[in-house]
């Protein structure tokens, strides 16, 4: 490709004025739209008005809204966009060099903010339509504590409350990050926890458990629903949740457009689905309309693999199953995978739109052990300078891998991935794979099969 030839620079950044002014909505795209939110208790489909009491109106419209492409973004959350926005697009050429591979690497960027990943972008959207609607404050969960730190930063800036229930485990074993969110004027509870009807059950069925994101998505939820004034905010998964996070994706490709670049590759980590449901989000519209093609790849951990070895079915959300039931490939809701690093990638289900796109043959999917995800991350760090997520770094392996299938076949290829945080509040997942003391636990078939039999039965669904 001529324009290929050129320079490019180490870092695209866009300017100001070519941020996105509206998020895309892949949905409208899809001829096979994601199967809707169902009412666990009549199984019928979700409405405006059952949403209505656990999240906000205006998300619950983005929510629903499966054929309106574009959205515009309001002008605060732009305004506030630029703070961290847009993010460098970044040639990876020292580990090109280091992998000496004739493919080109391009990494999107997503680290360069206080809550140190991609989850910003979802968590000042939400939280700035909590406040249009006159709201006191919002709930939510958080595993690896990420999304609680976007969304107290979110908060702090627009002067709303913010409970966060945090799985038990990381309260425990990541205190600073814990303390961040404090920072931001957060409340931070330990799940499951004996505020709520929810904690308290989980607590007396499994006592001395160390949580799970399903635990706390309940005890968040029970909260939000029963304290006048407030509203659940969930930090992927959802539609709403990809739809914001589609800014990366859109500034993706027009950093790409800018040099003529096309590419042949895009591979995201996948734990609910919304970095990489944004990431490809544009790619994946051109690709629906037939004008473009690309081989898009989903990585999870091996310890959690809903896409490669889950099932594509009805499922809660959430382990009190107090949620609403959702069509995705999914672990099974009762699921608690072992103890894996990448904190943020733990969740049973994963995204309807990404799971309606891998189940129409649109991208692929693949699992790794962790193991192998820190040699990747270690070797990025050294070359790249920045320190990756553990989340992250499973994109970085599979980058990698694919680099160096094109050395083997001496081909070309263009490869996009979403680097989407760093990994300073992980130390102690390095400190276990510089010890040699990391594990590689993959779930057993007949482990997976039990959890699969507490799949609900959903009138229509095999
Ligand atoms: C939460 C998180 C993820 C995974 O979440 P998705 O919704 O699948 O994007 C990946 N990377 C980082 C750094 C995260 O914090």
């Amino acid at each position: 490709m001529a324009a290929e030839k050129n320079n490019i620079p180490y870092k695209i950044y866009l300017s100001e004025d070519e941020m996105p002014k509206a998020w895309y909505n892949v949905r409208a795209d899809m001829k096979n739209k994601p199967a809707p939110l169902l009412n666990p208790g009549t199984g019928e489909a979700m409405g405006f008005e059952d949403l209505r009491p656990v999240f906000c109106d205006e998300l619950v419209r983005q929510e629903l809204d499966n054929d309106t492409p574009f959205i515009p973004i309001p002008q605060e959350i732009r305004d506030f966009y630029k703070m961290y926005r847009p993010s460098p697009l970044v040639r990876a050429y020292c580990l090109e060099e280091k992998l000496q591979t004739p493919a080109k690497i391009y990494y999107k960027f997503e680290g360069n903010n206080t809550s140190g990943s991609h989850k910003l972008n979802s968590a000042i959207a939400q939280a700035y339509y909590a406040k249009q609607q006159g709201l006191k404050g919002v709930t939510t969960e958080t595993g690896a504590g990420q999304w609680g730190t976007a969304l107290s930063m979110a908060c702090a800036y627009l002067g709303l409350d913010c409970k966060v229930y945090m799985v038990k485990v990381s309260y425990e074993q990541k205190p600073f990050r814990r303390e961040v969110m404090r920072t931001y004027g957060a409340s931070v509870t330990p799940s499951p926890s004996m505020d709520t009807a929810i904690g308290r059950k989980i607590l007396e069925e499994h006592p001395g458990t160390t949580g799970s994101l399903g635990c706390a998505i309940s005890e968040a939820v029970e909260v939000a629903t029963s304290t006048p004034g407030y509203r659940y905010v969930l930090g992927s998964v959802l539609n709403q949740v990809l739809l914001h996070q589609s800014v990366i994706g859109l500034e993706t490709k027009a950093a790409l457009d800018k040099y003529g670049i096309e590419p042949d590759i895009i591979i995201g980590c996948a734990g609910g689905g919304s970095n990489l449901g944004g990431l490809i989000s544009p790619f994946m519209g051109e690709k629906l309309r037939g004008e473009k093609d690309y081989r898009i790849i989903a990585v999870e951990p091996a310890s959690c693999p809903s896409f490669t070895r889950g099932k594509f079915a009805y499922d809660f959300c959430d382990t009190g199953k107090v949620c609403p039931l959702a069509k995705m490939y999914t672990l099974g809701s009762g699921f608690i995978p072992s103890p894996n690093h990448a904190g943020g990638l733990r969740y049973h289900g994963m995204s309807s739109i990404l799971s309606q796109l891998y189940h129409d043959g649109y991208m692929e999917a693949t699992s790794v052990e962790q193991t192998r995800v820190f040699e990747a991350a270690e070797m990025f760090a050294r070359v790249e300078g920045i320190l990756p997520a553990p989340e992250s770094s499973h994109a970085i392996r599979v980058a990698i891998d694919e680099a160096l299938k094109c050395k083997e076949a001496g081909e070309e290829k263009t490869i996009v991935f979403g680097l989407t945080g760093t990994g300073y509040f992980d130390m102690v997942a390095y400190e276990k794979f510089h010890n040699g003391e990391m594990s590689d636990y993959i779930p057993t078939d007949e482990e997976l099969g039990k959890s699969f039999a507490s799949l609900p039965q959903v009138p229509g669904q095999a």
